[in-house]
């Protein structure tokens, strides 16, 4: 059973310490949000899991960490100073402004008019300053970058030489992308400020592209079902031409059920789109137009890649699956969220998260904590096993308490340590999920617990 709705997550995010609202203490900050430390965790978790996956158990993928500010020739080649826009409305009535594509029924969502004015454009790149100049410089302005992908395309000449890479071949990003969204919302699923984990996959101008998008949107699947999301609750859309964006001849949106007590449950978590050789042509010098014309005469590099078996010089296509971070924890916490009712008719929460995510992967509780060998012992098996895995101490309640505390930021195992451990030198593990206990010997837990939080199965790379 996953979360019946989004204000589910925040309310449990919020009292367990995964997300806090920013800036409380002024009356917060228009939809930004604080991990706190489990949150962090979780977050952190994520994105090993990604690069794990992409990075290490594949071998045909480099991972880089670009900069946040860039060249602002880059936004303006890269097509987004033109048209990186949301078409904003205004309503007559109420004087709400909304984004005209997320209107249903042509009705204000605040007011129910249907009295609108007409769409303009609005670009979303939040700006910024950089160095020691006047207010008013216009040379001054940069952006925060909206995508983490422009700064792949830019080195994609230095990853490839400096590794020697043949296509095909992907590079790989984690990092903060800004949106100046008008309509920010719904919890971490719409902040301006959020992070992106980006891969770029190079190939060849005469590549099926078109089954590349399909290959990538089965490797996505897979990966999220090990992270524990169930297929059925992931829809895939096939983005139509006039909502696609400018450089792309197809993209594929994988749809997760944010909204499961709403009539269209459906919104984007991830898309992989064909972006064509768009970007690689349009930073490069020598990338003539029809009349022969450099279409960017700002350039210093040419980002073409010569193809030694043909002897041809091209611009690689690129395919890009580009996938949110923060829509992947709220996917992962919604689906791992579960109520279960114990024998004294009391409900719990259990968050059933893979183990791999969990941001805490034991918990050592001692069954008596004014018993100074038992909690000694138990502090012991704590620092005995924080260097192969996440473990804390905790003894701030009964052990009802912390047991129902560990089920729901999604503890998988909680370890007890009690008078009979004095004497046998051994401890009581109890599973999050079953509730099942098992007395296992101090000397064999680290082993155990390994062999129990080995990853749920991460999809064997296959290669293109
Ligand atoms: P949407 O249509 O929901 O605004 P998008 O199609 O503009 O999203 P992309 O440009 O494809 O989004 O970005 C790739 C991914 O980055 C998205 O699938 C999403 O997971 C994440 N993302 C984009 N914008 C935001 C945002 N404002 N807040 C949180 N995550 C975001």
């Amino acid at each position: 059973m996953p979360a019946p709705n989004i204000d589910t997550i925040v309310s449990l995010a919020k009292r367990r310490g995964f997300v806090f609202p920013s800036s409380e203490v002024y009356g917060g900050l228009g939809s930004a949000w604080d991990y706190g430390p489990l949150g962090v965790e979780l977050c952190n978790n994520v994105k090993q899991a990604w690069w794990r996956w992409l990075v290490y158990e594949r071998d045909d993928i480099e991972g880089i960490d670009s900069s946040i500010i860039l060249n602002r020739l880059v936004w303006k080649y890269s097509g987004h100073e033109a048209t990186f826009n949301d078409w904003l409305i205004d309503c007559r009535k109420c004087k709400g402004r909304f984004r005209a594509d997320k209107i249903a029924d042509n009705k204000c969502p605040s007011c129910g008019a249907s009295d609108w004015t007409e769409a303009r454009p609005f670009n979303t790149m939040l700006q910024t300053k950089m160095g020691a100049v006047a207010d008013d410089d216009p040379a001054a302005l940069a952006y925060l970058r909206p995508e983490t992908a422009q700064g792949i395309f830019i080195n994609f000449l230095n990853v490839q030489t400096t590794m020697r890479r043949k296509l095909p071949f992907g590079i790989a990003q984690v990092g903060k992308s800004f949106r100046n969204e008008v309509t920010p919302g719904n919890f971490i699923l719409r902040t301006r400020e959020f992070e992106q984990m980006e891969m770029e996959y190079f190939v060849s101008p005469t590549a099926d592209h078109w089954n590349l998008v399909d290959y990538w949107v089965e490797q996505y699947l897979e990966w999220f079902g090990s992270l524990g999301l169930n297929r059925d609750n992931l829809y895939l859309y096939e983005v139509p031409e006039d909502e696609r964006a400018h450089y792309s001849k197809r993209t594929v949106d994988i749809m997760y059920r944010y909204f499961p007590e709403r009539e269209k449950p459906w919104e984007e978590l991830m898309g992989i789109a064909w972006r064509t050789d768009f970007d690689l042509s349009a930073h490069s010098k020598n990338k003539l137009d029809a009349e022969g014309k450099r279409i960017n005469p700002d350039s210093t590099e040419d980002l073409s890649y010569f193809d030694e078996p043909t002897k041809q010089r091209f611009y690689p296509h690129v395919l890009e699956p580009a996938a949110g971070v923060n829509r992947t924890v709220l996917a992962i916490m919604m689906d791992a969220y579960s109520e279960r009712t114990n024998d004294k008719g009391e409900t719990r929460v259990i968050l059933k998260l893979s183990p791999q995510l969990a941001p805490i992967k034991a918990a050592i509780l001692p069954l008596a904590k004014n018993k100074a060998e038992i909690v000694g012992m138990a502090k012991a098996i704590k620092r005995s096993l924080q260097p192969v895995l996440r473990a804390v101490y905790d003894d701030t309640g009964g052990i009802g308490k912390l047991y129902a505390r560990q089920d729901e930021i999604g503890t998988p195992f909680c370890i007890t340590v009690d008078h009979q451990s004095l004497e046998d030198e051994a401890v009581t593990v109890r599973d999050r999920d079953t509730w099942e206990q098992e007395r296992i010997k101090v000397s064999d837990l680290a082993e155990h617990l390994q062999k129990r939080l080995k990853p749920y199965p991460v999809p064997t790379p296959e290669s293109i």
